[in-house]
């Protein structure tokens, strides 16, 4: 028997239209049993998402602001729920909660539970509106006494709690900390609650409804009407989200991927098209496209080492790598030749440091010179169809080429799922454009 949780995100939750059409959704297919809904989002690209007013709502008790003041800005919140309420003609008052949640934020009871609020009441109304059981996220994911997530409790606890309903909307976001207060995942959180309860759930699919119809091959800012992904395998979607394509919360894929579950990103406003799965693994691959996606990320620096003789001397590198380690730096990425090694890591990292950096570097290993070179933009190809196709970095170099692109770094992970190129930033939307044109056209 199939089950799916369905989770959906603040824009598919915006306002009564939404709701309806997350309604139908769900009411489409027997199997989706679980909802997961995120706070109402953005209804215009002007609009504030309920749980930013939430942030300044706390914000503005924080900084004491006057009550007026708090009240008035706490109605705008209270209205995002009543029109829904009222649009949907639904028969239900939230006064009660509303005015329980102001005197708790009046009382400080935490930033998270402020935050929280938004999905909470999100999913009182919905769970009225679909006639299913609710059930506080609060009682059923826990986190632990160092704030990690704590998935063995929450896996034992929530599954029983599921049991008993056939049906249920949990909202997304938050759990209870070890203390017994409300906790919050990040930004976004409620992709991780949907993966949860999908792995409490014993769910055979998770579904996660946005409002885009899956991944694109490319950034649509960089690329015109890019190609959806139809297939993706956990780990390029690692790669590629590593690399800045977001739809998901990164930390949503460890639930279900331990469980064997796949996800599917949907979109609300398109039901009919079936978006992206998102799989451990696949034993096909679309032999028309070898690559599956191309992301990338500008401002990098280079930290490039010379010494001749490096490749004999023992330990180099490590003592190299330990003085970013002390630094608190990671590195992205490290090409060597025979006596040159070049530390890659985001220009960011090294903010404040340069200099402690290179004097390090040539206190410890003595080597014959020392330059950090900056401005350098990072494009992965990746695609696991790499690994049965000849040619494929040839037609990444020769695309680059064709467009005067000078590459200043190559990398190809052992597991033939990427190319990484190092290129100049300025050059970076060319090469994202030179290497889609080769692949997809
Ligand atoms: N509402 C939360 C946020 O805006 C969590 C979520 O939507 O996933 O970050």
């Amino acid at each position: 028997m199939s089950i799916k949780v369905v989770k959906f995100g603040g824009s598919s939750l915006a306002d009564a239209e939404h709701f309806r059409k997350v309604a139908a959704i769900v009411k489409a297919d027997p199997a989706r049993r679980y909802v997961v809904p995120s706070a109402p989002g953005k209804r215009f690209s002007d609009d504030i998402k309920v749980t930013d007013m939430l942030y300044t709502c706390y914000q503005m008790i924080r900084e004491k602001k006057s009550m007026q003041e708090v009240d008035e800005y706490y109605k705008n919140i209270i209205e995002r729920y009543d029109s829904i309420i009222r649009e949907l003609g639904l028969d239900f008052d939230l006064s009660g909660e509303y005015e329980y949640i102001k005197n708790a934020m009046l009382h400080r009871p935490g930033r998270d539970f402020v935050a929280s609020r938004g999905e909470y009441l999100s999913g009182l109304i919905l769970a009225k509106y679909l006639g299913f059981p609710f059930i506080d996220a609060e009682n059923v994911i826990f986190f632990k006494e160092n704030g990690a997530f704590d998935q063995e409790k929450t896996d034992r606890v929530l599954s029983a709690e599921l049991a008993q309903y056939r049906h249920a909307v949990i909202p997304g976001f938050y759990g209870c900390a070890a203390n017994g207060t409300v906790k919050t995942f990040s930004r976004g959180g409620s992709d991780i609650t949907g993966s949860i309860v999908a792995r409490a759930a014993g769910a055979t699919l998770y579904e996660n409804w946005t409002d885009v119809s899956g991944f694109l091959m490319a950034d649509p800012r960089i690329v015109k009407d890019p190609a959806t992904i139809e297939t993706i395998t956990y780990r390029e979607l690692r790669e590629l989200s590593y690399m800045g394509a977001t739809v998901l919360h990164e930390d949503a894929v460890f639930p279900v991927r331990s469980a064997g579950i796949p996800i599917n990103i949907r979109n609300t406003n398109r039901p009919e098209d079936q978006g992206t799965m998102i799989v451990s693994s696949t034993t096909h691959y679309d032999t028309e496209r070898v690559i599956t996606g191309i992301a990338g990320k500008k401002e990098f620096s280079v930290i490039n080492i010379e010494k001749d003789m490096m490749n004999a001397e023992v330990g180099f590198g490590r003592k190299v790598l330990e003085i970013l380690e002390e630094n608190g730096i990671s590195f992205e990425h490290l090409p060597s030749g025979i006596d040159t090694m070049s530390v890659v890591t985001a220009t960011a990292a090294l903010e404040g440091k340069r200099e402690r950096i290179l004097q390090a570097i040539c206190r410890t290993v003595s080597p014959d010179s020392v330059t950090i070179e900056d401005d350098m933009a990072l494009v992965a190809v990746v695609g696991r169809g790499m690994v049965k196709a000849k040619g494929t970095a040839a037609r990444v170099f020769d695309a680059l080429a064709s467009k005067g692109i000078n590459i200043r770094m190559i990398d190809q992970g052992s597991s033939e799922l990427n190319i990484i190129v190092g290129i100049a930033d300025d050059e970076y939307t060319d090469a994202i454009r030179a290497i889609y044109e080769e692949f997809v056209h």
